[in-house]
């Protein structure tokens, strides 16, 4: 294993908690990561010695929160290999940057009887928006099969395609099968047809490298607080012909060229879509935290995430009774399990009394959850801090529970 777990997690104070007198052992990263320690002084640096608001100001506090602000945009830029600043938007998280794109995108161009493909796997982030439109616009949805290991068919998605297709919007890594989808190829079939593509990389992201302008993808959402960075800020990329194209989300200061009564112009890219305040404080600490990953290394960061899986999931297959939902061959580091007859939420409620965080339910992903016929699952999301004698902790504690019972 390429890196080195031990002084990572010295970086994170929260991982040498005792929950109910048990060391913690954290497997709840798919629905948020802890941070590390530069990321929460970044934070309490800004508000002690820079904090003004942005973009407006003529005097040097302002001047310097502004600077951070606009370098965070950068930062992000060069983390996804974004062209230009102009093609990053800030938003509270990935669900905004979703709702964001499908209301600008409906509103200018889905009517009466255009067609949007998603995938049975999607996170309701990336359903709901979509229905929430369509029921304004009157355009239908489209859904991708999956395979029994969890697969999205490339076949059956390549017959979706009509002529009143107008945008694909798919998870790049699902966030309970762990599936890694093959974007790449989604995306060049739907250019094919001359429809553009949003990728919903909440999962991806995080876990390893991902490069906007090699995938060739029109829009793509992700949440800082999935990557290591704060609570409440979220970015939507989106090809800058694209973004120029589409009308404001919502309206309010900063994302105005000049207001009249009479007539308002809009500000240019990016700012076209961020009306009011920014969380500047959050997006200099989202760029504390691209600097973090980017020091460990986002290749070494999925290679030992990778092996940290692989070892969890001979584990966990080793337990009797264990039934693993997702077996793709390209895999991110969610492992989604029940076990014999034992309830999910009680099997997540007694690990949580071992001092083991994993998340129960149906991991806002109810259609997935129809097409694979249960209610829900335990789901274990690893992250790099994460070490294999805490998936021998979480073996271990599944064992004494199936015994229990
Ligand atoms: N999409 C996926 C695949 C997710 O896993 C999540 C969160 O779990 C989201 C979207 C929503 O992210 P957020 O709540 O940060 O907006």
């Amino acid at each position: 294993m390429t890196i080195d777990v031990k002084a990572i997690r010295n970086d994170f104070p929260i991982l040498e908690r005792k929950v109910y007198g048990k060391p913690l052992v954290y497997f709840d990263n798919a629905a948020t990561t802890q941070k590390p320690r530069c990321v929460v002084d970044a934070i309490a640096e800004e508000y002690y010695s820079v904090n003004a608001n942005v973009h407006r100001g003529v005097h040097f506090l302002s001047q310097q929160a502004t600077s951070l602000h606009e370098a965070s945009r950068e930062a992000t830029r060069k983390f996804i290999n974004a062209r230009t600043t102009n093609e990053i938007i800030f938003t509270r998280g990935t669900t905004e940057s979703i709702n964001l794109l499908a209301s600008v995108f409906a509103q200018s161009r889905l009517r009466q009887g255009d067609e949007v493909i998603v995938s049975v796997m999607e996170h309701h982030s990336n359903i709901v928006p979509w229905q929430l439109q369509a029921q304004r616009y009157g355009f239908v949805l489209k859904v991708i099969p999956i395979n029994d290991q969890g697969e999205l068919l490339l076949d059956e998605y390549r017959k979706l395609f009509t002529p009143h297709t107008k945008l694909v919007a798919v998870t790049h890594v699902s966030n309970v099968l762990g599936t890694i989808n093959p974007v790449s190829e989604l995306i060049s079939i739907a250019h094919a047809h001359e429809v553009p593509v949003l990728v919903d990389g909440a999962q991806s992201v995080p876990h390893q490298p991902v490069d906007v302008q090699d995938l060739d993808v029109d829009f793509f959402a992700f949440s800082a607080h999935k990557m290591y960075g704060p609570t409440g800020v979220g970015v939507l990329y989106g090809k800058e012909r694209w973004l120029d194209a589409l009308p404001p989300y919502q309206g309010g200061g900063e994302m105005i060229s000049h207001v009249s009564f009479e007539k308002t112009t809009f500000n240019e890219l990016p700012f076209k879509f961020e009306a009011g305040t920014p969380d500047y404080i959050g997006t200099n600490a989202l760029a504390c935290a691209i600097q973090y990953l980017l020091h460990i290394g986002m290749d070494s960061i999925a290679a030992y995430e990778h092996q940290l899986t692989a070892y969890a999931t001979e584990r966990l297959l080793d337990i009797e009774g264990l039934r693993l939902f997702g077996t793709s061959q390209q895999k991110g580091s969610v492992l989604s399990f029940q076990v014999g007859n034992i309830h999910h939420f009680d099997l997540g409620t007694l690990l949580d009394r071992m001092g083991i965080a994993v998340r129960t339910g149906h991991h806002c992903a109810q259609p997935l959850m129809a097409r694979l016929g249960i209610e829900g699952t335990v789901r274990a999301s690893f992250s790099f801090y994460n070490t294999t004698d805490e998936v021998d902790a979480l073996a271990a504690a599944i064992r004494r529970i199936a015994r229990m019972f």
